[in-house]
């Protein structure tokens, strides 16, 4: 695959400042598809500088000047939409379908939302006797992951430029050539030199590097909560603004009023989706008793279904631990309905769509993010009991309740510690905010919620 053996930094793509390079394999047949650089402190330094050097024209650049970019941009990412989901493809290796529908579809919406929310927010407002203006927070620092490899960038980077902050990007090590797609994306949208660049390296290095530089304003990081727990430390340390969207252990509550067959066949192809892979996936199925077994078998037929058409994982080491988690599961007594540990190809990362049963809320599967196409199905007695185990984790992302009438689904999803709820299969909203209760993250991210996380407040008296 093309690939650029540069960092995007000051609009052009200069030499890395070292050797290092990091494969880029693609997960269905682990081959090696490229090579790009593993990038140092200095190149990140190099990149601050650049976005800072481009702050106060960004910054200064009317709203509607920088909406008509963020509308440029989103008409690159639309001319260019085969050619991304191929690059999603070829290095995370989610389906081709869903790579067009998902990985390339929704970043062209969210970038179509803040193109419209530029030219609409109210970066002024009259309270009293003062004039309260919402100004850039500055330089961002985004650290992404790989799972949503181009919705993440863009979830971050178009809301920033509406804000009128720039940004260095360092993306995951696993994804970086959709990264350096966007990147080309920038350049081709006219979006001026500085405002966007993009540092291609290893988390514990380049990504380390960017989250402590002093030159950096805000950090705004989507990934594990271990690594979020370090970089809100690091940037509580220096009073720095920090975004955090981690982890997730999401609960589909099936209330006995429900359609029961459908929100078993809509919650088990929400966790199959991406394999498993989506922090929001709502991979614990909470049934009333008095419905259990059939909610099982439905889920097991429906996962059996499923076979072929899920991808791979993203990489080995994902790889070992799903299957290390269904063993875990197995272990601590759940019953597998379908799936199961075994790799179900020789070669790829594959994981075989895989439903437990007889889970109860304390076993580890219930418990931690295992990042797989695995659901475990858990009984509840009464509603209590169901918003007990619901809440019963340390996460509170998402979530979904099912009942026969949506004011019942609602009245339970307002007692969910959790930050966005599905009800009745409810459709994705772009312009809805996305973020965590609880250790599930700090912030929100999409929509006005969204662009507030980059603006700062000052006010004037008169
Ligand atoms: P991760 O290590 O948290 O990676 C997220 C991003 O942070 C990547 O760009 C990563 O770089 C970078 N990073 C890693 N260590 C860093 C550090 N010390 N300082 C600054 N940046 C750092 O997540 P992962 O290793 O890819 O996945 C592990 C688990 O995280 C998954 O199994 C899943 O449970 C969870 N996860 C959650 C989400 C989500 O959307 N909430 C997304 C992905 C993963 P590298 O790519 O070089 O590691
Ligand atoms: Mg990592």
């Amino acid at each position: 695959m093309k690939a650029h053996d540069g960092m995007y930094i000051g609009g052009e793509w200069r030499a890395a400042v070292g050797t290092d390079l990091i494969a880029v394999v693609d997960p269905a047949d682990e081959q090696v598809i490229a090579h790009v650089p593993a990038g140092t402190a200095e190149d990140v330094d190099a990149a601050v500088s650049a976005a800072r050097e481009a702050l106060p024209e960004w910054a200064a650049t009317p709203p509607a000047e920088r909406a008509a970019k963020i509308a440029a941009l989103r008409d690159v990412l639309v001319a260019r939409k085969d050619e991304i989901a191929e690059t999603v493809t070829a290095e995370l290796g989610a389906p081709l379908p869903f790579s067009q529908s998902v990985h390339a579809g929704v970043p062209i919406l969210v970038a179509g939302s803040y193109a419209e929310l530029a030219a609409s927010y109210a970066f002024e407002e009259k309270v009293g006797n003062s004039t309260v203006y919402a100004e850039p927070v500055g330089v961002v620092g985004a650290i992404t992951p790989w799972n949503y490899p181009l919705h993440q960038i863009v979830a971050k980077v178009a809301p920033a430029l509406a804000a009128g902050c720039t940004v260095v990007l360092k993306p995951a090590e696993d994804t970086p050539l959709t990264a350096q797609l966007f990147a080309e994306a920038i350049h081709e949208a006219g979006i001026p030199a500085g405002v966007f660049n993009l540092v291609t390296g290893l988390g514990p290095v380049a990504g380390q590097a960017l989250a402590e530089h002093g030159g950096v304003d805000l950090v705004s990081f989507t990934g594990s909560t271990a690594v979020g727990k370090q970089i809100g430390a690091t940037a509580g340390a220096a009073v720095k603004r920090v975004a955090l969207e981690l982890g997730g252990k999401s609960a589909n509550v099936i209330l006995p009023s429900a359609d029961l067959a459908k929100a078993v066949g809509v919650g088990i192809a929400n966790v199959m989706g991406n394999s498993g892979q989506t922090c929001s996936a709502w991979t614990r199925m909470l049934v009333h008793t008095s419905q259990y077994d059939e909610a099982v078998a439905l889920a097991a037929e429906a996962a059996a279904k499923y076979g072929d058409r899920i991808g791979p994982l993203v990489n080995a080491k994902q790889h070992a631990r799903v299957r290390g988690y269904i063993e875990k599961g197995v272990a601590e007594g759940a019953r597998l309905v379908a799936g199961g540990p075994d790799a179900p190809r020789e070669q790829g990362y594959f994981v075989s769509p895989t439903v437990f049963a007889d889970v109860t809320p304390e076993m580890t599967i219930a418990q931690e993010e295992i990042f797989g196409p695995v659901v475990s199905i858990i009984r509840y007695e009464d509603e209590d009991d169901a918003l007990r185990i619901a809440n019963g984790t340390v996460y509170g992302l998402a979530g979904a309740v099912w009942a026969g009438d949506d004011a019942e689904a609602v009245a339970f999803a307002r007692r969910m510690d959790t930050g966005q709820v599905d009800i009745n299969g409810g459709r994705f909203n772009p312009l809805a905010p996305f973020g965590g209760y609880k250790q599930s993250g700090v912030g929100r991210e999409l929509g006005s919620h969204g662009l507030a996380e980059y603006l700062q407040t000052k006010s004037l008296q008169f």
